[in-house]
Formats: structure tokens, sequence, C-alpha cells
């Protein structure tokens, strides 16, 4: 009978040392056909040739505490570079004393137990972006359509949604339509054509980009995101200022009648400028619980948003370099009222859309990048456009300037002088973060037992992943992505 596995069977006999009978020892090695040998051979190789990631994962994986590992790492939903505490965490009966529940990092792989970093950028933390992303779709539609302990009633209440944009600095070749058709044709005084009769698909890099860099405006443009939250406070100032003498209240005796609520997000344009998009509300003067008065309609608020909005400005500082700048926002003012259907379909559809912008970082728009710039040559090395990398000079060159120095502008070369955080909202638009990501843990943990007394010690020991701990995050946080998404559709289908 010949060998399923064809392994070569060896008798060999060996004397016994002691005079007794000749031992017989059959060893049985594997008979290796040349095809079995070039194989075990390309295995070994291909071990040898594995990245260092590779290696790592399959070290992690081999680990004896490597289920508890990716339990941890799940329980991030595979965050890229989560928190490495240590410490614990003991639960004590408030009246007895005896010890209810105890949580030692002690018994953890590595001692330690990992946390979500919260970083809100795609571009470094896909799993923790797409919670944040969340949080704000449900924080703007909270504002909305009430939940998060913020009353229904809000749906009734005059809401707009509006964007505001950047003024023009200069013509920049644009997509979805012919370009910038010009009969005349003509150059500017640097040489360069006037128009341009093409048309650019919108993902070709010269979007965006200004027909002649020296005609255009870099200065204006980097001081007015130097100065876009101001303008956009004066808006809001303006509008509350234009409710009131509308409905023949001095000004001073608004936030007796009623409340002005909002929640923006920042958003880079192709040409690196910034616009607003906002969920505007109008509420009695308690907030959200409370009706607003009868002259408070959404038609009025309509008419105030675009009258301020067309109206306010900000100067900019005098410098001898740059004279004194008027700065207001673009002609182009959007502002449409949202409209509550039974199933809240437009809410909806307005608080994903506030949601998708948080979650771009300035590195993923194409304007500036992620990170601080600490010395001029920095600029030329990140990979930009040359329009953004002349944005970038001009704020470093401007931050040099003392009558900018309240503009801080070399802090903010990486987001090109805007400032602004990504959200903002007034105190009384809706629910917050922090409530959001409470509300999760308690969820999660369910540690707060009544009359107990917790007792918790943590120190922070370290952060980020190794390379193959990396890749295996990565897997986990693509499972949760899409676990998330076929429920989405299974939920859709269903409806
Ligand atoms: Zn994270
Ligand atoms: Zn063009
Ligand atoms: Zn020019």
């Amino acid at each position: 009978m010949s060998d399923p596995y064809d392994r070569q069977r060896t008798t060999t006999r060996h004397q016994c040392r002691f005079g007794g009978p000749l031992w017989k020892v059959t060893t049985i090695t594997p008979q290796l056909t040349p095809v079995d040998r070039r194989a075990a051979l390309d295995r070994a190789a291909r071990l040898r040739q594995l990245s260092e990631a590779d290696r790592d994962a399959i070290r992690i994986a081999q680990d004896p505490k490597f289920s508890r590992w990716l339990e941890q790492v799940t329980a991030t939903g595979g965050c890229a570079h989560p928190v490495h505490l240590s410490g614990s965490t003991t639960v004590l009966d408030g009246a007895t004393g005896e010890i209810l529940r105890r949580y030692d990092t002690r018994d953890e792989p590595g001692e330690r137990l990992l946390i979500r970093c919260r970083n809100r950028r795609a571009s470094i933390c896909p799993s923790c972006s797409r919670l944040h992303a969340g949080d704000t779709f449900h924080l703007v539609r909270a504002g909305l359509l009430g939940g998060k302990n913020v009353p229904a009633t809000v749906r009734t209440r005059p809401r707009l949604f509006i964007t505001l944009t950047a003024p023009s600095f200069g013509p920049v070749h644009r997509a979805g339509e012919l370009c910038r058709p010009r009969c005349g044709g003509g150059t500017c005084e640097h040489g360069r054509p006037l128009g341009c009769g093409t048309f650019h698909a919108p993902d070709v890099s010269i979007v965006g980009q200004p027909l002649c860099p020296d005609c255009y405006d870099y200065s204006g443009h980097v001081l007015w995101h130097a100065h876009a939250s101001k303008l956009w406070d004066r808006f809001v100032i303006d509008v509350r200022r234009r409710l009131a003498s509308s409905a023949g209240l001095v000004q001073s005796r608004f936030a007796h009648h009623a409340r002005l609520s909002f929640a923006r997000v920042a958003e880079y344009q192709k040409r690196a400028a910034v616009h607003v998009h906002a969920v505007v509300r109008l509420d009695g003067p308690d907030g959200p619980a409370d009706e607003p008065p009868a002259w408070g309609t959404t038609d009025r608020l309509m008419g105030a948003v675009r009258a301020s909005a067309g109206r306010v400005l900000v100067h900019t500082p005098y410098s001898p370099a740059v004279g004194e700048l008027a700065l207001r926002w673009g002609a182009q003012i959007d502002a449409r009222a949202v409209r509550t259907g039974d199933d809240g379909h437009d809410d909806d559809a307005v608080a994903a859309y506030v949601a998708k912008y948080v979650t771009k970082g300035a590195d993923e728009t194409g304007a500036g990048i992620d990170r601080r710039v600490v010395a001029r040559d920095d600029i030329d090395m990140v990979s930009v456009t040359p329009h953004v990398r002349t944005l970038m000079h001009t704020c470093w060159r401007l931050g040099g300037l003392p009558e900018y120095a309240p503009l801080h502008l070399r802090t903010w070369v990486h987001t090109l002088g805007y400032r602004g955080h990504i959200l903002t909202k007034s105190r009384a638009y809706s629910t917050t973060y922090a409530v959001l990501r409470a509300e999760r843990a308690h969820h999660v943990q369910d540690l707060d037992l009544p009359e107990t007394i917790t007792d918790a010690q943590w120190r922070y020991v370290g952060s980020g992943h190794t390379p193959g701990a990396a890749l295996l995050a990565a897997g986990v946080a693509e499972d949760v992505a899409m676990n998330r998404e076929v429920a989405r559709e299974e939920r859709e289908a269903s409806q």
C-alpha cells in the first residue's frame, strides 16, 4: 500500500549498549518532489520578503493574548491612533465598602487599555472621523428635528439653511461649464490671457487655479480667511439687529423676545477659499422649548439674513504694505427654508450635508495641510498646488508684519489663514459633542450604579500602533464600516 502522503521510510538498526536485542528505529521523512521542494523554498522566500508590517502582524497574532487584544481594538472601532492607558477602576458599595467591580489593566495585553483618538479627520483616523461625522449629524439634526434633549417643537420654527461664500480674489479656472469665455480675448499686464475657452473636467488640477497668479489678490484671500470668523460674528449680530428693527424693537430688547441659534461648518472650495454652510433657527427668548413671537416668521428671517449677508463688513488693521481692506461675503448668497415633511427627509439631508464637511481635513480638500508649519522652508516641501503654496507663503509673509501680529498668521499657514473651528454652534442650538460622547460611554460601560463609590486611577502610557497592529486595526475599521453599510442598506430595503 502506498503512503498517501508519499513519505519515505528509513529503517535503521541500533545495537543496544547493554547487550540486549537490536533496536529497530524507523524514521519517516516527507518525500519531496521537485515541485514540493520549489514550493517550500518559495514559502521561505515569501516569509523573508514579507513587509515589516506583515511580519509584525503575524507576531501579534501568535501572542497568547491576541484574542483579548483584538477585542480591545474592536472596541475602539479599529482606531488608527489609539491612546494607551494604564490603571484601574474600582466600584465599591457606598454603605459596606464591598468591592462590586474591579477593572485593572494589569491583566490586559501589554498591561494597557486602548481608547479612541477621536480625531475628526478621515486622513488621520477613518474610524474616529466616521464617529465624529455621526455625532455632527445628530447634533445638527437635533437642532432641526428635536431629539437628544431638544424638544421636537423645533421643527415648527423658522429654520434656514444658508451658504455664504468668500468674495472673488481674481478669476480662477472652473469646471462644469465653459471656463471663462471672453469675446474680445486680451491679456493682463503680465501677458496672460484674460479668458479661458475650455471645458475642464471637475478633477483636473487646473480647476481652482488662478488665470494669472500675479493678478490674483493673495493678500486679500489670506486676510479674508483670517477675518472670516469675525465676519460671521458680525453677520449674526446684524441679523438680530435687523429682526429687531423690522419688528419695531430696540436692538437691546431683542433677547427678551427671541433667540437666534445656529450651527455652521466651514468648507474649502476648489479655489482654496472657505465658504460657510449654516443652519439658522429662530426661537422664543428661552431657546428651543420656547415659541418665537408672532413676528418671527421664516420670511422675515430670510429677509434679514439676505440683507445682512450683503451688507456686513470687517476692516483689516492698516498695513503700509497692504493698506486697509474692507472684507465682506461674496455676492453668491444661498438661503433656503428647511421644511419638514412627516419623514423629516429635508432635515436629514441638511444634517448629512453638514456632517460630511467636518471630516474633511485641509489635506483632503487639497487646501492646505493637516499639520502646522514651523519654518518657512517647510512650505516648499509639502505636496500642494502652486496656488495653495503661494497662499501658504503669503500667510507666512504677512504673519511677519507687526501690524498683523494679533492675527497669528504663521500659526495658521497650514489652513491658509483660516482659524475658525470646522464646526461652530451657538449654545442653544442643540446638544454638544461632550453629551453625545457621554451618552455613548454610558451605553457601553454602564458603570454608573446607584449608591456606589468609584475609585479610578489612570495614566497615559503611549499612543498609536506598531506597523503590524496598524494593519490589523485597519482591517477591523473596514469591517465595522462594512457592517454599518450593510445594516443601513437592510434598513433602507425594509422601509
Ligand atoms: Zn481614532
Ligand atoms: Zn480654464
Ligand atoms: Zn496678470
